[in-house]
């Protein structure tokens, strides 16, 4: 269990708990758009809401957000479902959908409409905002500002009714054009939208604003702290008129901001990676090499080392840009303990013994997981021919290559040392096959003799072995703020690289058994998990991460 750190939000809640605000109730809620997958900025606000609820025995809100028909599908809900569950969060039976008020926000409005607070505005969008003003100059009031109480309900009526067009008019609550926050001067609260809702069909074709159904839905649900971004800190005045006008106890929402996660060498909103996904420059919302839950979920991260990286990276009241070195950090920390260790070859080259006894297999006992005693051994298969990798040899190696040359020993591990006795070259001078000879007294990797050797190579029987294809993943961008400049559109900075596919490895066999998505450490490579994409003939793995750490901190 991940022991959640205290950040600002857990002392306002631990504060009013004291205070014995709201009897002591925490409920929270989530509330995604369904207009995409969730991305890693998501899952901070999901183990936000969830994870202080949990803190303080509370209870969390699954509601989704779904205002926009033109956005929205239900591809997107089942998806967001799926993620949230992942991470190892539960809403029970709370889950809920914006389009389920549809009906009260109508009444709502029409009761703002009966006590003078709303009006129909049938001028053009585009008068509407030159009407807006500058934060230091007040707006313009509309003409129809005046309208009676009965024009503006007939009209409004006749908006639900569906007699106008898109765009002909909106209905507009009545605040202050001359309020020096913007998001007060009469905020158009509903406007008409003649497409199909993908849960209410074509039941309304008036749909209400974000900023006039999320406080209202908090309310109706009973939420005590709406944890929101920055960017609707300046909608706060407006979430709370609204809730003025609806609460008839003392009850009411509290909304409270944090920053948004951002994170390097990336882009995290949800239109940019819809581009990225409708374009093809990846192959859909699960490609490993997007920052969504998932495809980090198919890269091979687990839900626990999200939720720590989202512990780890804190709550704070400032944006700023967190090092996606860190949430690597936070995959190799856990798999580090947890993997399966084996040995893969990406880059075969092959090696004949030649003093090892044809058609002879060994199995020699190798460690499951040298960070837990309790994951126990397994064997492994060694025979006469076997692929090292092509790294591991050079032909002419400058001083301090400890790896395979010509006359040199290595160990291979948990097997035998061996020394290359023959390179083996095709008619273009390139290297296809050593030949080296075997110590049968160092079985299990040590002489009796005492005599070292530096290097430790990795290997894979030839004949007894899993052949595998694996794609490695580089980074999506080259430039750390992809999205972060005011000259250059985010595509500019694609990698052309963010993707290498090998079709020619060879794993131990042990890995026959695994299932999509099971995680293993291949032996001085790094992090790889089997993909869906895997059939019987053909296993695919992914590079989780390479082994070597570049968080310092
Ligand atoms: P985008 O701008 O990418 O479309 P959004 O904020 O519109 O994102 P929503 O589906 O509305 O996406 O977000 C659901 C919840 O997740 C909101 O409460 C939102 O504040 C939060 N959230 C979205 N992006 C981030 C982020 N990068 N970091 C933290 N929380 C986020
Ligand atoms: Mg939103
Ligand atoms: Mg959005």
């Amino acid at each position: 269990e991940v022991v959640i750190k205290k950040n600002f939000i857990h002392q306002i809640v631990e504060e009013e708990i004291n205070a014995g605000k709201n009897g002591g109730v925490v409920h929270t809620r989530f509330p995604p758009e369904p207009n995409g997958y969730l991305h890693i900025g998501h899952a901070k606000s999901i183990c936000l809401n969830f994870g202080t609820a949990q803190k303080y025995n509370g209870i969390t809100n699954l509601r989704f957000d779904d205002t926009n028909p033109s956005k929205e599908d239900t591809e997107y809900v089942d998806s967001i479902m799926e993620d949230v569950r992942w991470l190892g969060f539960d809403w029970g039976d709370r889950l809920f959908y914006a389009s389920d008020y549809f009906e009260k926000l109508f009444e709502f409005a029409v009761k703002l409409i009966q006590e003078g607070k709303a009006y129909v505005d049938d001028q053009s969008a585009e008068t509407i905002s030159s009407q807006k003003g500058t934060p230091t100059r007040p707006g313009v009031e509309s003409p129809s500002r005046s309208r009676t109480v009965e024009e503006n309900l007939d009209l409004f009526l006749r908006m639900k009714a569906g007699e106008f067009n898109e765009g002909q008019c909106v209905l507009r609550a009545k605040i202050d054009m001359a309020s020096p926050n913007m998001h007060m001067r009469d905020p158009i609260i509903y406007r008409i939208m003649k497409t199909p809702h993908h849960r209410t069909g074509d039941k309304w074709c008036i749909y209400p604003m974000y900023d006039f159904a999320h406080g209202q839905c908090d309310y109706w649900e009973g939420i005590t702290h709406s944890v929101c971004t920055l960017e609707f800190e300046v909608h706060r005045p407006l979430y709370d008129w609204f809730i003025d006008q609806l609460k008839d106890t003392d009850y009411r929402p509290r909304q409270i901001e944090f920053a948004r996660l951002n994170l390097t060498y990336t882009v995290m909103s949800k239109r940019k990676l819809l581009q990225l996904v409708k374009e093809n420059y990846v192959n859909g919302w699960d490609d490993p090499r997007m920052p969504t839950i998932s495809g980090l979920r198919r890269r091979g991260y687990t839900p626990a080392s999200i939720r720590n990286f989202s512990d780890r990276i804190g709550v704070t009241k400032v944006d700023g840009i967190i090092d996606v070195a860190l949430l690597e950090h936070s995959i190799r920390e856990d798999l580090n303990k947890n993997a399966q260790r084996v040995m893969g070859v990406l880059n075969p080259l092959k090696v004949v013994i030649t003093n090892y006894p044809e058609g002879q297999v060994e199995e020699l006992e190798a460690v499951n997981n040298p960070e837990n005693p309790d994951a126990g051994t397994r064997t492994v298969p060694f025979t006469r021919e076997i692929y090292i990798e092509q790294d591991d040899f050079m032909e002419n190696p400058p001083r301090k290559f400890f790896r395979l040359s010509p006359g040199a020993e290595v160990r291979l591990r948990y097997a035998y040392f061996i020394t290359c006795t023959d390179v083996i070259k095709d008619e273009n001078g390139k290297v296809v096959e050593l030949h080296c000879t075997y110590d049968p007294q160092s079985r299990g990797g040590n002489s009796p003799d005492g005599r070292k050797v530096k290097a430790t190579l990795h290997w894979v029987s030839v004949t007894e072995n899993v052949k595998a294809e694996v794609r490695l993943y580089d980074r999506l961008f080259t430039d750390e703020e992809p999205d972060g400049h005011k000259d250059k559109e985010f595509l500019e900075f694609l990698n052309p690289d963010s993707l290498e596919v090998l079709t020619n490895c060879y794993v131990e066999p042990f890995v026959k058994q695994a299932k999509a998505l099971d995680s293993f450490q291949f032996e001085r490579l790094g992090y790889f998990n089997v993909d869906p994409d895997s059939t019987a003939d053909n296993i695919v793995f992914n590079r989780t991460a390479q082994l070597r750490d570049t968080w310092s901190k």
